[in-house]
């Protein structure tokens, strides 16, 4: 069994719970860690957890909406976290403390199982140093993660290919986006091949990835002042060919409902 719950989505925080079950053992890794360590407590106990409930953190990238409590939370919890080696040094992991056996390093397609789950990460075009998202599983079904992408890269779309569940960026309307009063260089960064995935964008890679198996499909990192729900919502459904309300949306301080992949 696989399910997982986004705690908190966008420029504010990212971090996404997923759960893996099989036969006695239950596993649950945290993707990424930009919420606060009383903060975090406070939406796992919503979303019926504890803090020592998570046994592993994978962190995606060193920006500060998702690498920002790692140090804090991984010491506290004593647990284990994987990031690639740019992240790692990126953020000045060597600094932390940590024991080498706290510290794993994950690669571009290495898969690699912990307790129930099965993790792929994969290489996102975005302006990190050494940027990963990731596909987990269960051995039977399999759920993508993908938040922080500039472009939708042919290597994307082969490593989420069959997914049954999808927690995707929808970053923002290209119009909004325009016409804010943010300034050139932060459009230009935002919009460009390493920055944020557009509505546009993610609703061409959301009719790529469609398939039968494909159940829930959760927007995340909405911009919140260049994006709103009801554009996502629109512009996903009609790409999937289903009804807003089978679409979710994750809101920045309360995530999405918990989401079981069938
Ligand atoms: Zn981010
Ligand atoms: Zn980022």
């Amino acid at each position: 069994m696989l399910r997982f719950k986004n705690l908190g989505s966008g420029s504010t925080g990212n971090a996404s719970i997923v759960e893996a079950q099989c036969g006695l053992q239950t596993t649950r890794i945290l993707i990424d860690c930009g919420i606060g360590l009383k903060e975090l407590e406070r939406r796992l106990i919503q979303a019926e957890l504890e803090l020592s409930d998570v046994d592993a953190l994978f962190i995606t990238h060193e920006h500060a909406d998702h690498v920002g409590h790692t140090r804090r939370v991984a010491g506290f919890l004593g647990i284990p976290v994987w990031m690639s080696q740019g992240t790692w040094l990126a953020c000045d992991g060597l600094d932390w403390g940590f024991s080498g056996s706290q510290i794993n390093v994950a690669r571009d397609t290495e898969v690699f199982g912990f307790g129930a789950l099965q993790i792929t990460p994969f290489t996102v075009p975005h302006d990190a140093r050494e940027p990963l998202q990731v596909r987990l599983s269960d051995g039977s079904v399999s759920m993508g993660l993908l938040t922080d992408l500039g472009h939708v890269s042919a290597h994307v779309v082969a490593q989420l290919k069959g997914c049954n569940a999808l927690l995707m960026e929808a970053n923002h309307d290209t119009q909004m986006l325009r016409k804010s009063g943010y300034p050139q260089f932060l459009k230009d960064r935002i919009s460009g091949p390493l920055g944020h995935l557009s509505n546009d964008s993610a609703c061409e890679l959301a009719r790529t990835l469609n398939h039968p198996g494909l159940g829930q499909v959760v927007a995340a990192h909405l911009s919140e002042r260049n994006n709103s729900p009801e554009i996502v919502l629109e512009c996903l459904s009609r790409a999937l060919g289903r009804s807003a309300d089978e679409i979710w949306v994750a809101a920045p301080d309360t995530g999405s409902d918990w989401v079981s992949v069938s």
